[in-house]
């Protein structure tokens, strides 16, 4: 298939883009670079350099290939951000998805997968979090991705587009090639964050919050491997056009920020300094997915589900690029 990826050179991104390549797919990357990497895009993959916001630069784009499919990532992706500067993500967000669905209804493009977020289920009534979930986003970032699911529902009804919602726990990892990894100028991830601290590059490590009412007290995520996110894609997209479809994507297994911390100065022999600080406004207590429909869908079976399968290729990334792709 010729598929075009937006965003691909970010991090979820590159590392989709990396196993489609390895799949045997035709890959175009389209990304503005304001927060992705050159040097990230696998260079089996074609890159155009390019804005979704610029309506006539997408419309060129898909004038000179015939996608089969597109996988949506570009976008802005912190909750924190998205408190502060709303517009950027009730405004930007949504709009770059409508160029976009707008030039795959004028090409008869018909396949899309979105990169949705676990940020929909702000007030969970059921643990681990399934697709019957009630939706309360908890943020302006993931309103906007609420309403792209939206309008995605509307293509398929109005225009025939078949879709994937993936909605990401916490995707983290980095590929067990070596090649690529994590990157964020401002890094604001737990994992980055305390590999970084691990390596000597920051004094310690802060934990937001240490009163939830959690097992130990500080907040639980269910981290999923980025590359097994890239499989999921990919078996999303062979199976569209038996029809749209909605996951939760993550292990089942929540990791308390008490216990990450732990697990990385045991991978890697660091002693890893940590403090308590305050709450970091948005944090729900506890988030793991109930990722069983995609499972029993697809045959969707995680590789890298272990904290030292996730934290071990992220360390392995770290120590070999301590500074991002700029070694
Ligand atoms: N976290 C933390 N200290 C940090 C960064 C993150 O204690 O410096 C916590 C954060 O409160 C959350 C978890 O680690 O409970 C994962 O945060 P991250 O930003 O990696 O992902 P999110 O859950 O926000 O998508």
């Amino acid at each position: 298939m010729n598929i075009l990826v937006t965003g691909g050179a970010g991090y979820i991104g590159s590392h989709v883009v990396e196993e489609l390549v390895e799949a045997g797919e035709s890959v175009v990357v389209f990304d503005n670079l304001y927060t992705g990497h050159r040097e990230a895009v696998d260079p089996r993959a074609k890159f155009v350099l390019g804005d979704l916001n610029d309506a006539g630069a997408v419309k060129r784009l898909f004038d000179e290939h015939p996608f089969d499919g597109v996988l949506h990532f570009a976008s802005h992706t912190l909750v924190g951000e998205s408190m502060q500067q709303p517009f950027l993500y009730l405004g930007d967000n949504v709009t770059n998805a409508l160029n976009l669905l707008r030039a795959m209804v004028d090409h008869n493009v018909k396949r899309f997968i979105l990169s949705s977020t676990a940020n929909l289920f702000d007030a969970p009534e059921r643990m681990p979090i399934d697709e019957k979930e009630r939706i309360v986003p908890g943020s302006p970032y993931g309103e906007s991705k609420f309403i792209i699911e939206r309008l995605l529902y509307w293509m398929d009804r109005v225009h025939g587009l078949r879709y994937a919602a993936l909605r990401y726990f916490n995707a983290a990892g980095a590929s067990p090639r070596g090649n690529r990894g994590e990157d964020h100028l401002h890094e604001t991830h737990l994992i980055p964050l305390i590999l970084q601290t691990a390596l000597g590059l920051r004094e310690k490590i802060t934990i937001f919050g240490d009163d939830y009412p959690t097992r130990d007290g500080t907040c639980i995520r269910d981290y999923i491997h980025v590359t097994d996110l890239a499989q999921a894609h990919i078996l999303a997209l062979h199976a569209l056009d038996k029809g749209s479809r909605t996951y939760n994507l993550g292990n089942g297994l929540g990791y308390s920020v008490k216990e990450m911390i732990d697990a990385a100065r045991q991978i890697t022999g660091q002693p890893i300094k940590a403090e308590i600080g305050a709450r970091r406004p948005g944090d729900p207590a506890t988030l793991i997915a109930g990722s069983e429909t995609i499972k029993r869908e697809l045959g969707w079976a995680p590789e890298f589900a272990s904290l030292e399968a996730i934290i071990g290729t992220a360390w392995d990334w770290h120590r070999t690029h301590p500074k991002g792709y700029e070694v």
